[in-house]
């Protein structure tokens, strides 16, 4: 009830504006905050209603550290995941694209989870739903509101979901949710850890069912681990699996393409793509840019100076190369890792 509008439309706080804990005015908040304020004031120049409990340096943080303004992932930058990219355009994009037609019996979920190893694509997926449905991308990672944030997590789920909603669209990325919703219980779970995962749902019922046009998506590679309530809340499961062969060869031609590097022939893919079973697309970067470095290292091997060393003059990425990447970058995800996720999928994902 004390709260003071940290930015007032009529320039009558004289420089001096309050956090809203103590009212007063020695309690200043710098330029920067307050710069980050205005942008969120309506046309009336007040806060929205919404954002008037929250602590202006935590309004701040949401909106420069986790709120990502250019995601900068297009759908066709990722390879292969046609199926989730069907579910996701059908579930996501279109109801944010046109919330006029997605109401009623077609109203849309407002919870996704991808799960699936790590370094297949799950945080490329949220970027390009935000990139493709034109929604603001908000990434935060799970493990550091209880780390880094101790004592102050539900602040900050507060002041996320806050700034989402003067922000819609927007989608909001959760990554390592399990770390937040979790089914280790009581005695082991601290009260803070607690009260956060509460704030958290809390926070996602909040939107769950109202006009808002707020996607959560949470990221994971330990589906087990979440409990009901969180599967409950997450209605579409996607299993994100490891790059099939075809996107594996997708991403060494893309990625070289980039670099105008790609001179291998048909054949020498498909080899590469044979000896790179159960890696991750993350993997298959590393190693892509492992192989890259081949043609560098020879000629510096071979006594050129790498000051004198022309781009011209190097050879192309061979076959050899990629094969030499192999011994060092090696996969990242155990097999045996990957029966735990064919089950979990079998059990409680969205199969179709
Ligand atoms: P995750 O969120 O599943 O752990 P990321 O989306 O962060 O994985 O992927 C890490 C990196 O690996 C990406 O930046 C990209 O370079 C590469 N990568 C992973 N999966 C794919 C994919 N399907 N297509 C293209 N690149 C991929």
């Amino acid at each position: 009830s004390n709260f003071v509008p940290p930015i007032r439309s009529n320039g009558a706080n004289n420089g001096h504006t309050t956090s809203r804990n103590s009212g007063k005015c020695d309690d200043a908040i710098d330029d920067s905050t307050k710069r980050c304020l205005e942008m969120l004031c309506g046309p009336d120049g007040e806060l929205p209603e919404k954002l008037r409990n929250l602590e202006p340096r935590l309004i701040e943080h949401v909106s420069n550290e986790i709120m990502d303004r250019d995601p900068n992932v297009r759908w066709d930058d990722i390879a292969g995941l046609d199926h989730a990219k069907k579910c996701v355009t059908e579930m996501v994009i279109w109801p944010l694209l046109r919330p006029d037609l997605f109401k009623g019996c077609r109203a849309p979920g407002r919870g996704l989870l991808l799960f699936g190893p790590p370094g297949t694509g799950k945080t490329m997926i949220g970027k390009a739903i935000a990139g493709e449905a034109k929604a603001t991308f908000f990434y935060i990672s799970a493990s550091s509101l209880t780390s880094k944030w101790i004592g102050e997590g539900e602040k900050l789920v507060r002041a996320l979901f806050g700034v989402a909603s003067c922000r819609q669209p927007a989608v909001i990325f959760v990554d390592e949710i399990d770390s937040l919703l979790s089914q280790r219980k009581s005695e082991g779970e601290h009260e803070s850890s607690r009260r956060l995962k509460t704030q958290f749902l809390i926070e996602m019922e909040g939107f769950d069912g109202g006009n808002e046009q707020i996607l959560l998506i949470g990221a994971t590679n330990r589906p087990q681990e979440l409990d009901e309530a969180a599967r409950r809340r997450l209605t579409k499961r996607l299993y994100i699996p490891l790059p099939s062969s075809e996107a594996r060869a997708w991403i060494i031609q893309n990625l070289l393409e980039k670099d105008g590097l790609f001179k291998l022939s048909r054949e020498e893919t498909e080899t590469i793509c044979k000896l790179t079973e159960g890696y991750s697309g993350s993997d298959m970067k590393n190693l892509v840019k492992d192989a890259s470095m081949g043609p560098l290292r020879e000629a510096l091997r071979q006594g050129v100076q790498i000051t004198k060393l022309k781009k011209e003059d190097m050879r192309p990425i061979t076959l050899q190369d990629f094969e030499d990447a192999l011994q060092e970058v090696r996969p990242s995800v155990s097999l045996n890792e990957l029966d735990v996720y064919e089950e979990w999928n079998k059990q409680f994902g969205s199969l179709s």
